[in-house]
Protein backbone atom coordinates (compact mmCIF):
# COMPACT_ATOMS: atom_id res chain seq x y z
CA UNK A 1 0.00 0.00 0.00
CA UNK A 2 1.30 3.52 -0.86
CA UNK A 3 2.21 5.48 2.01
CA UNK A 4 0.46 8.57 0.83
CA UNK A 5 1.04 10.58 3.66
CA UNK A 6 4.17 10.56 2.11
CA UNK A 7 2.94 11.72 -1.39
CA UNK A 8 0.68 14.42 -0.45
CA UNK A 9 1.08 17.90 -1.17
CA UNK A 10 0.77 20.67 1.09
CA UNK A 11 -2.34 21.80 -0.54
CA UNK A 12 -3.99 18.54 -0.15
CA UNK A 13 -6.20 18.50 2.88
CA UNK A 14 -6.97 14.96 5.32
CA UNK A 15 -11.11 15.18 6.28
CA UNK A 16 -11.98 12.83 9.59
CA UNK A 17 -15.51 13.74 8.64
CA UNK A 18 -17.17 11.25 6.63
CA UNK A 19 -21.13 11.33 5.30
CA UNK A 20 -22.97 10.00 8.37
CA UNK A 21 -26.63 11.69 7.31
CA UNK A 22 -27.78 14.82 7.94
CA UNK A 23 -28.33 16.05 11.75
CA UNK A 24 -31.62 16.53 12.66
CA UNK A 25 -31.99 19.69 12.55
CA UNK A 26 -29.75 21.22 9.85
CA UNK A 27 -29.45 24.74 9.55
CA UNK A 28 -26.02 24.37 7.33
CA UNK A 29 -24.92 24.61 3.79
CA UNK A 30 -27.32 25.56 1.05
CA UNK A 31 -29.35 23.28 0.66
CA UNK A 32 -33.11 24.13 -0.68
CA UNK A 33 -36.54 23.06 0.12
CA UNK A 34 -37.33 19.64 -1.24
CA UNK A 35 -41.17 19.95 -2.18
CA UNK A 36 -40.19 22.66 -4.44
CA UNK A 37 -38.11 20.32 -6.70
CA UNK A 38 -40.07 20.25 -9.65
CA UNK A 39 -39.86 16.63 -10.23
CA UNK A 40 -43.17 15.74 -12.19
CA UNK A 41 -42.07 18.63 -14.98
CA UNK A 42 -38.24 17.28 -14.83
CA UNK A 43 -39.45 13.80 -15.55
CA UNK A 44 -41.08 15.47 -18.72
CA UNK A 45 -38.40 17.57 -19.66
CA UNK A 46 -35.40 14.71 -19.49
CA UNK A 47 -37.75 12.11 -21.44
CA UNK A 48 -38.60 14.63 -24.10
CA UNK A 49 -35.21 15.79 -24.88
CA UNK A 50 -33.97 12.37 -24.74
CA UNK A 51 -36.07 11.13 -27.43
CA UNK A 52 -35.41 13.77 -30.10
CA UNK A 53 -31.56 14.36 -29.14
CA UNK A 54 -30.06 11.51 -27.06
CA UNK A 55 -28.11 10.27 -30.02
CA UNK A 56 -26.10 13.28 -29.75
CA UNK A 57 -24.43 11.64 -26.40
CA UNK A 58 -22.64 9.79 -28.29
CA UNK A 59 -20.09 13.33 -28.96
CA UNK A 60 -18.10 15.20 -25.82
CA UNK A 61 -20.06 18.41 -25.73
CA UNK A 62 -23.06 17.30 -27.71
CA UNK A 63 -23.48 18.87 -30.94
CA UNK A 64 -22.77 22.20 -28.46
CA UNK A 65 -19.23 21.99 -28.49
CA UNK A 66 -16.75 23.38 -25.24
CA UNK A 67 -18.63 25.76 -23.76
CA UNK A 68 -21.79 23.80 -22.55
CA UNK A 69 -25.09 22.91 -24.70
CA UNK A 70 -26.31 25.21 -27.01
CA UNK A 71 -30.46 25.71 -26.25
CA UNK A 72 -29.22 26.06 -22.40
CA UNK A 73 -26.66 28.96 -23.34
CA UNK A 74 -29.55 30.48 -25.17
CA UNK A 75 -31.73 30.18 -22.42
CA UNK A 76 -29.26 31.35 -19.83
CA UNK A 77 -28.79 34.48 -22.15
CA UNK A 78 -32.38 35.28 -22.45
CA UNK A 79 -33.04 34.78 -18.71
CA UNK A 80 -29.89 37.44 -17.75
CA UNK A 81 -31.14 39.96 -19.89
CA UNK A 82 -34.96 39.46 -18.55
CA UNK A 83 -33.75 39.63 -14.82
CA UNK A 84 -31.04 41.36 -14.90
CA UNK A 85 -30.72 43.67 -18.02
CA UNK A 86 -27.25 41.57 -19.42
CA UNK A 87 -27.26 41.91 -22.69
CA UNK A 88 -24.72 38.99 -24.01
CA UNK A 89 -25.57 36.13 -26.57
CA UNK A 90 -24.78 32.46 -26.30
CA UNK A 91 -21.30 32.57 -27.48
CA UNK A 92 -20.59 34.80 -24.14
CA UNK A 93 -21.59 31.91 -21.77
CA UNK A 94 -19.54 29.10 -20.44
CA UNK A 95 -21.41 26.65 -18.56
CA UNK A 96 -19.71 24.70 -15.81
CA UNK A 97 -20.52 22.16 -13.21
CA UNK A 98 -22.01 24.64 -10.79
CA UNK A 99 -20.81 28.16 -10.05
CA UNK A 100 -17.82 26.85 -7.85
CA UNK A 101 -15.98 25.65 -11.20
CA UNK A 102 -16.76 28.47 -12.70
CA UNK A 103 -14.77 30.47 -9.49
CA UNK A 104 -12.24 27.94 -9.49
CA UNK A 105 -11.39 28.64 -13.15
CA UNK A 106 -11.60 32.02 -12.87
CA UNK A 107 -8.94 31.78 -9.70
CA UNK A 108 -6.82 29.87 -11.64
CA UNK A 109 -7.01 32.12 -14.26
CA UNK A 110 -6.49 35.02 -12.46
CA UNK A 111 -4.70 34.30 -9.25
CA UNK A 112 -1.36 33.50 -8.20
CA UNK A 113 0.03 33.15 -4.53
CA UNK A 114 0.90 36.18 -3.21
CA UNK A 115 -1.96 38.37 -4.98
CA UNK A 116 -4.38 40.39 -3.35
CA UNK A 117 -8.06 40.34 -3.89
CA UNK A 118 -10.60 42.25 -2.43
CA UNK A 119 -13.83 40.90 -0.77
CA UNK A 120 -16.74 41.50 1.78
CA UNK A 121 -15.70 41.15 4.91
CA UNK A 122 -18.32 38.77 5.56
CA UNK A 123 -18.27 36.12 3.03
CA UNK A 124 -19.15 32.59 0.98
CA UNK A 125 -17.04 30.54 3.10
CA UNK A 126 -16.10 28.69 -0.17
CA UNK A 127 -15.09 31.91 -1.49
CA UNK A 128 -12.63 32.42 1.45
CA UNK A 129 -11.34 29.02 1.94
CA UNK A 130 -10.23 29.48 -1.73
CA UNK A 131 -8.46 32.01 -1.44
CA UNK A 132 -6.78 31.17 1.67
CA UNK A 133 -5.62 27.77 0.22
CA UNK A 134 -3.87 30.24 -3.46
CA UNK A 135 -1.97 31.71 -0.98
CA UNK A 136 -4.19 35.31 -2.09
CA UNK A 137 -4.15 37.97 0.70
CA UNK A 138 -8.00 39.31 1.03
CA UNK A 139 -8.55 42.60 1.46
CA UNK A 140 -11.96 42.81 3.38
CA UNK A 141 -14.26 45.41 2.82
CA UNK A 142 -17.50 45.86 5.60
CA UNK A 143 -20.95 45.82 3.91
CA UNK A 144 -24.07 47.43 5.29
CA UNK A 145 -27.44 46.47 4.24
CA UNK A 146 -27.21 48.20 0.91
CA UNK A 147 -23.98 45.93 0.18
CA UNK A 148 -20.00 46.97 0.15
CA UNK A 149 -19.48 50.07 2.02
CA UNK A 150 -17.46 51.46 -1.74
CA UNK A 151 -16.33 54.79 0.33
CA UNK A 152 -14.55 52.46 2.20
CA UNK A 153 -13.20 50.44 -0.81
CA UNK A 154 -12.25 53.58 -2.15
CA UNK A 155 -9.99 54.26 0.53
CA UNK A 156 -8.73 50.59 0.82
CA UNK A 157 -7.85 50.65 -2.93
CA UNK A 158 -5.82 54.01 -2.55
CA UNK A 159 -3.43 52.89 0.26
CA UNK A 160 -2.65 49.55 -1.83
CA UNK A 161 -2.21 51.60 -5.13
CA UNK A 162 0.27 53.59 -2.75
CA UNK A 163 1.94 50.31 -1.13
CA UNK A 164 1.96 49.35 -4.82
CA UNK A 165 -0.01 46.17 -4.16
CA UNK A 166 -3.38 46.78 -6.38
CA UNK A 167 -5.66 43.72 -6.20
CA UNK A 168 -6.02 41.71 -9.02
CA UNK A 169 -9.72 41.58 -8.75
CA UNK A 170 -12.77 42.55 -6.45
CA UNK A 171 -14.74 39.57 -5.62
CA UNK A 172 -18.39 40.52 -4.54
CA UNK A 173 -21.99 38.55 -3.70
CA UNK A 174 -23.82 42.13 -4.84
CA UNK A 175 -27.18 40.71 -4.97
CA UNK A 176 -28.63 39.11 -2.00
CA UNK A 177 -25.23 38.27 -0.28
CA UNK A 178 -24.05 35.47 1.29
CA UNK A 179 -24.01 35.84 4.64
CA UNK A 180 -26.19 38.75 4.59
CA UNK A 181 -28.44 39.17 2.55
CA UNK A 182 -27.47 42.52 1.24
CA UNK A 183 -28.16 44.20 -1.84
CA UNK A 184 -25.62 46.47 -3.26
CA UNK A 185 -27.71 49.66 -4.07
CA UNK A 186 -27.64 51.05 -7.62
CA UNK A 187 -26.17 54.37 -6.46
CA UNK A 188 -23.08 51.72 -5.43
CA UNK A 189 -22.99 49.73 -7.98
CA UNK A 190 -22.40 52.86 -9.99
CA UNK A 191 -19.48 53.73 -7.44
CA UNK A 192 -18.28 50.31 -7.52
CA UNK A 193 -17.94 50.57 -11.37
CA UNK A 194 -15.89 53.63 -11.13
CA UNK A 195 -13.57 52.90 -8.38
CA UNK A 196 -12.89 49.72 -10.13
CA UNK A 197 -12.05 51.65 -13.42
CA UNK A 198 -9.93 54.17 -12.16
CA UNK A 199 -7.53 51.69 -10.71
CA UNK A 200 -8.07 49.39 -13.70
CA UNK A 201 -9.32 46.30 -11.66
CA UNK A 202 -11.31 43.38 -12.64
CA UNK A 203 -14.97 42.50 -10.80
CA UNK A 204 -16.19 39.32 -10.24
CA UNK A 205 -19.73 39.22 -10.05
CA UNK A 206 -21.40 36.38 -7.71
CA UNK A 207 -24.80 36.29 -8.68
CA UNK A 208 -25.32 32.75 -7.02
CA UNK A 209 -28.85 34.29 -4.82
CA UNK A 210 -30.13 36.78 -7.36
CA UNK A 211 -33.04 35.44 -8.56
CA UNK A 212 -34.43 34.83 -4.51
CA UNK A 213 -35.54 38.48 -3.94
CA UNK A 214 -38.85 38.87 -2.20
CA UNK A 215 -40.38 41.48 -4.36
CA UNK A 216 -38.94 40.65 -7.45
CA UNK A 217 -36.97 43.86 -7.91
CA UNK A 218 -33.48 44.04 -7.82
CA UNK A 219 -31.14 46.68 -9.48
CA UNK A 220 -29.05 45.71 -12.62
CA UNK A 221 -26.25 43.32 -13.20
CA UNK A 222 -22.70 45.07 -12.74
CA UNK A 223 -21.94 43.19 -15.60
CA UNK A 224 -25.04 45.06 -17.31
CA UNK A 225 -24.09 48.40 -15.97
CA UNK A 226 -20.20 47.88 -16.83
CA UNK A 227 -18.89 50.12 -20.43
CA UNK A 228 -15.51 48.38 -20.17
CA UNK A 229 -15.33 44.67 -19.99
CA UNK A 230 -13.99 44.44 -16.63
CA UNK A 231 -16.86 41.94 -15.10
CA UNK A 232 -17.61 38.49 -15.04
CA UNK A 233 -20.49 37.34 -13.84
CA UNK A 234 -21.27 33.94 -12.09
CA UNK A 235 -24.44 32.54 -11.70
CA UNK A 236 -26.09 29.13 -10.76
CA UNK A 237 -29.15 26.94 -10.80
CA UNK A 238 -28.41 25.46 -7.71
CA UNK A 239 -30.65 27.60 -5.54
CA UNK A 240 -33.66 28.44 -7.90
CA UNK A 241 -33.89 24.62 -9.08
CA UNK A 242 -31.64 22.12 -7.42
CA UNK A 243 -28.11 22.50 -6.36
CA UNK A 244 -26.96 18.61 -6.91
CA UNK A 245 -27.72 19.23 -10.47
CA UNK A 246 -24.62 20.95 -10.42
CA UNK A 247 -25.46 23.43 -13.37
CA UNK A 248 -23.59 27.19 -13.67
CA UNK A 249 -22.21 29.57 -15.87
CA UNK A 250 -19.52 31.86 -16.28
CA UNK A 251 -20.60 35.32 -18.83
CA UNK A 252 -17.89 37.07 -19.97
CA UNK A 253 -16.57 39.24 -22.91
CA UNK A 254 -14.67 36.82 -24.81
CA UNK A 255 -11.01 38.76 -24.22
CA UNK A 256 -11.64 37.30 -21.12
CA UNK A 257 -13.69 33.64 -21.59
CA UNK A 258 -10.75 33.12 -24.23
CA UNK A 259 -8.40 32.45 -21.28
CA UNK A 260 -10.75 30.65 -19.17
CA UNK A 261 -12.13 27.97 -21.83
CA UNK A 262 -8.80 26.23 -22.04
CA UNK A 263 -8.80 25.48 -18.12
CA UNK A 264 -11.80 24.04 -17.76
CA UNK A 265 -10.12 20.47 -19.11
CA UNK A 266 -12.95 17.96 -17.83
CA UNK A 267 -13.88 17.28 -21.04
CA UNK A 268 -17.70 19.03 -20.96
CA UNK A 269 -20.25 19.44 -17.94
CA UNK A 270 -22.71 16.50 -17.59
CA UNK A 271 -25.21 16.63 -20.40
CA UNK A 272 -28.18 15.36 -19.00
CA UNK A 273 -28.57 17.68 -16.40
CA UNK A 274 -27.81 20.80 -19.30
CA UNK A 275 -30.42 19.40 -21.66
CA UNK A 276 -32.91 18.99 -18.77
CA UNK A 277 -32.66 22.22 -17.97
CA UNK A 278 -32.97 23.74 -21.22
CA UNK A 279 -36.47 21.73 -21.56
CA UNK A 280 -37.77 22.64 -18.40
CA UNK A 281 -36.42 26.80 -18.09
CA UNK A 282 -37.95 28.60 -21.17
CA UNK A 283 -41.31 27.70 -20.25
CA UNK A 284 -41.50 27.15 -16.75
CA UNK A 285 -38.71 28.84 -14.86
CA UNK A 286 -40.45 31.72 -14.12
CA UNK A 287 -44.04 30.37 -12.28
CA UNK A 288 -41.26 28.03 -10.85
CA UNK A 289 -39.24 31.01 -9.50
CA UNK A 290 -42.58 32.68 -7.58
CA UNK A 291 -43.60 29.44 -6.16
CA UNK A 292 -39.89 28.94 -4.69
CA UNK A 293 -39.80 32.68 -3.40
CA UNK A 294 -42.96 32.42 -1.27
CA UNK A 295 -41.87 29.27 0.04
CA UNK A 296 -38.86 30.18 1.22
CA UNK A 297 -39.91 33.34 2.70
CA UNK A 298 -42.25 31.60 4.50
CA UNK A 299 -39.88 29.45 5.84
CA UNK A 300 -37.66 33.01 6.63
CA UNK A 301 -40.94 34.28 8.75
CA UNK A 302 -40.99 31.09 10.85
CA UNK A 303 -37.28 31.55 11.58
CA UNK A 304 -37.27 34.91 12.47
CA UNK A 305 -40.83 34.20 14.68
CA UNK A 306 -39.05 31.08 16.55
CA UNK A 307 -36.07 33.62 17.58
CA UNK A 308 -37.50 36.00 18.61
CA UNK A 309 -39.32 33.91 20.68
CA UNK A 310 -36.83 31.49 22.03
CA UNK A 311 -33.73 34.58 21.83
CA UNK A 312 -35.79 38.18 22.79
CA UNK A 313 -33.14 40.71 22.85
CA UNK A 314 -30.31 38.49 22.61
CA UNK A 315 -30.00 37.84 19.20
CA UNK A 316 -30.42 40.17 16.66
CA UNK A 317 -30.41 40.45 12.78
CA UNK A 318 -31.12 42.33 9.93
CA UNK A 319 -34.51 40.83 7.94
CA UNK A 320 -32.75 39.54 4.22
CA UNK A 321 -34.91 40.95 1.17
CA UNK A 322 -34.46 37.38 -0.23
CA UNK A 323 -31.87 34.33 -0.27
CA UNK A 324 -32.13 31.22 2.04
CA UNK A 325 -29.59 32.36 5.00
CA UNK A 326 -30.48 35.05 8.04
CA UNK A 327 -27.14 36.26 9.19
CA UNK A 328 -27.46 36.45 13.51
CA UNK A 329 -25.60 38.59 15.66
CA UNK A 330 -25.39 37.57 19.83
CA UNK A 331 -23.56 39.85 22.41
CA UNK A 332 -21.29 38.08 24.72
CA UNK A 333 -20.66 35.84 26.61
CA UNK A 334 -21.92 33.80 23.78
CA UNK A 335 -19.47 32.70 21.53
CA UNK A 336 -20.55 30.54 18.20
CA UNK A 337 -17.38 28.68 17.66
CA UNK A 338 -18.42 26.77 21.04
CA UNK A 339 -22.10 27.30 20.20
CA UNK A 340 -21.69 25.59 17.25
CA UNK A 341 -19.59 22.90 18.46
CA UNK A 342 -21.95 22.17 21.32
CA UNK A 343 -25.27 22.46 19.41
CA UNK A 344 -23.78 19.84 16.39
CA UNK A 345 -23.20 17.70 18.95
CA UNK A 346 -26.48 17.88 19.78
CA UNK A 347 -27.91 17.35 17.00
CA UNK A 348 -28.70 21.27 16.11
CA UNK A 349 -26.10 22.09 13.06
CA UNK A 350 -25.43 25.98 12.64
CA UNK A 351 -22.34 27.35 10.70
CA UNK A 352 -20.25 29.63 13.04
CA UNK A 353 -19.31 32.86 11.80
CA UNK A 354 -15.73 32.87 11.81
CA UNK A 355 -15.70 30.64 8.91
CA UNK A 356 -18.36 33.11 7.12
CA UNK A 357 -16.37 36.49 7.97
CA UNK A 358 -13.31 38.28 8.91
CA UNK A 359 -14.48 41.12 10.65
CA UNK A 360 -13.32 40.88 14.00
CA UNK A 361 -16.39 40.29 15.86
CA UNK A 362 -17.58 37.31 13.99
CA UNK A 363 -17.57 34.69 16.96
CA UNK A 364 -20.62 36.67 17.67
CA UNK A 365 -22.54 35.43 14.59
CA UNK A 366 -24.27 32.39 13.30
CA UNK A 367 -24.98 31.74 9.74
CA UNK A 368 -28.56 30.01 9.42
CA UNK A 369 -29.80 28.58 6.33
CA UNK A 370 -34.05 28.29 6.36
CA UNK A 371 -34.40 26.73 3.05
CA UNK A 372 -34.18 23.07 3.75
CA UNK A 373 -35.59 22.33 7.26
CA UNK A 374 -39.37 22.27 7.63
CA UNK A 375 -41.07 24.66 9.08
CA UNK A 376 -41.62 22.73 12.44
CA UNK A 377 -37.99 21.74 12.14
CA UNK A 378 -37.38 25.31 12.13
CA UNK A 379 -39.27 25.85 15.25
CA UNK A 380 -38.02 22.82 17.59
CA UNK A 381 -34.88 23.77 16.36
CA UNK A 382 -34.31 27.12 16.91
CA UNK A 383 -36.34 26.21 20.42
CA UNK A 384 -33.24 23.60 21.20
CA UNK A 385 -30.30 26.05 20.06
CA UNK A 386 -32.30 28.30 23.06
CA UNK A 387 -31.86 25.96 24.79
CA UNK A 388 -28.32 24.58 24.13
CA UNK A 389 -27.01 28.36 24.23
CA UNK A 390 -28.63 28.83 27.90
CA UNK A 391 -26.84 26.15 29.52
CA UNK A 392 -23.98 27.21 27.60
CA UNK A 393 -23.73 30.46 28.23
CA UNK A 394 -26.89 31.08 30.26
CA UNK A 395 -28.41 33.62 27.62
CA UNK A 396 -31.30 33.54 26.79
CA UNK A 397 -32.17 33.58 30.34
CA UNK A 398 -35.18 31.22 30.86
CA UNK A 399 -38.33 32.63 32.97
CA UNK A 400 -39.77 30.23 36.21
CA UNK A 401 -42.37 28.97 34.02
CA UNK A 402 -40.05 28.33 30.86
CA UNK A 403 -40.40 24.65 29.94
CA UNK A 404 -37.09 23.40 29.37
N1 LIG B 1 -21.34 31.38 -4.65
C1 LIG B 1 -21.96 31.57 -3.49
C2 LIG B 1 -22.05 32.95 -2.93
C3 LIG B 1 -22.50 30.48 -2.80
O1 LIG B 1 -23.11 30.69 -1.63
C4 LIG B 1 -22.38 29.18 -3.35
C5 LIG B 1 -22.93 27.94 -2.68
N2 LIG B 1 -23.93 28.01 -1.88
C6 LIG B 1 -21.74 29.04 -4.58
C7 LIG B 1 -21.24 30.16 -5.20
C8 LIG B 1 -21.59 27.71 -5.23
O2 LIG B 1 -22.78 27.25 -5.76
P1 LIG B 1 -22.88 26.12 -6.87
O3 LIG B 1 -21.52 25.57 -7.14
O4 LIG B 1 -23.81 25.10 -6.31
O5 LIG B 1 -23.43 26.80 -8.07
Amino acid sequence: MPDFAKLLTSAAQGSDARFTGFPEFNFVGGHIDADTIPVDAMIEAISSVLAREGTDLATYGLQSGPQGYYPLRQYVAAKLDKYCAISCEAEDILLTSGSLQGMDLVNQALLNEGDIVVVEESNYGGALSRFRNLGVDMEAIPLDADGMLTDQLEIALQRLADAGRLPKFIYTVPTVHNPTGSILSLERRHELLRIAAKHDIVIVEDECYADLVWSGERPPALYALDNDQRVIHIGTFSKTVAPALRVGYVAAPWSILGYIMPLKSDAGSGALEQMLLAEFCPDKFDKHLSKINNAFQTKLDALTAAIDREFGTTASYEYPPGGIFLWVKFEPPVDTEKLALVAGAEGVAVNPGHEWSLQEDSKQFIRLCFANPSVQDIDAGITKLASICHDTFGVPEFGANKKR
